[in-house]
């Protein structure tokens, strides 16, 4: 895809987010130059699913950008991002926290997660069903861990056609983030982010209390794998 091309997409996708919802724009499997293309357009937060990739990304770009990982991360792999990863979107286990607070307490930072929901009717090995969640956070061991700050939810919603299935389970999540937020965090303001809607869903998502938005496709185009 062509550099112009990408920032015309960007503006675009930008158009349909209300003020107060970020973007993540989702670059995996882009190579810089396309990165690039949205960093000039003034995107500065990206959000990438593997390790090797993203390492390699970071050393080449600017700095000034925002990583977030959104895909499913191995414990093996969670010390070669602590170091520099602003958000690590799709923690599913207490195993996982407990490495991250490992590595957080190793590089004297915290980092920054989201608790990742399984709401979606489609069968994925990935996520927390809510009473998985519920069960998390009342054993409560993540409230020791000072290098790890829980800030909110991430989900995907069923890749279906009907809207009004997606609304649903968006509004599930966030009905369920009110119950969390008032049963654990209602004293953390850290613990306010909602992050759902990607490409065919984003706009939706919008409308759904969304505070931050997943984006690949719509602006850099088809991934080739
Ligand atoms: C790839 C990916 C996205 C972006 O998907 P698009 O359909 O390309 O917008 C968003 N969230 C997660 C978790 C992803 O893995």
């Amino acid at each position: 895809m062509k550099c112009e091309t990408i920032k015309r997409n960007y503006r675009e996708v930008i158009k349909f987010i209300p003020e107060g919802i970020r973007l993540v724009a989702i670059s995996k499997f882009h190579p810089n130059e396309h990165i690039m293309a949205a960093y000039d357009e003034g995107q500065r937060i990206f959000g990438e699913s593997h390790e090797q990739e993203l390492s390699r990304k970071v050393k080449e770009l600017p700095k000034d950008i925002e990583w977030h990982f959104i895909g499913h991360l191995q414990t093996n792999k969670v010390k070669y991002i602590a170091p520099y990863i602003s958000m690590i979107e799709a923690v599913d286990s207490l195993k996982l926290l407990k490495e991250i607070e490992k590595q957080g307490a190793k590089n004297n930072r915290e980092i920054k997660v989201l608790l990742e929901l399984h709401i979606a009717e489609e069968e994925t090995k990935y996520g927390l069903t809510l009473d998985a969640c519920r069960q998390l956070l009342k054993e409560g061991e993540w409230r020791e861990m000072k290098h790890v700050r829980i800030c909110g939810f991430m989900m995907m919603a069923s890749n279906v056609d009907d809207a009004e299935q997606i609304r649903s389970e968006f509004m599930t999540a966030a009905k369920f983030f009110d119950e969390i937020k008032h049963d654990y965090f209602a004293e953390d303001d850290n613990f306010c982010e909602r992050s759902w809607g990607m490409s065919h869903d984003y706009q939706l998502a919008c409308q759904c209390r969304s505070t931050m938005v997943r984006v690949g496709t719509r602006i850099f185009g088809e991934r080739v794998y």
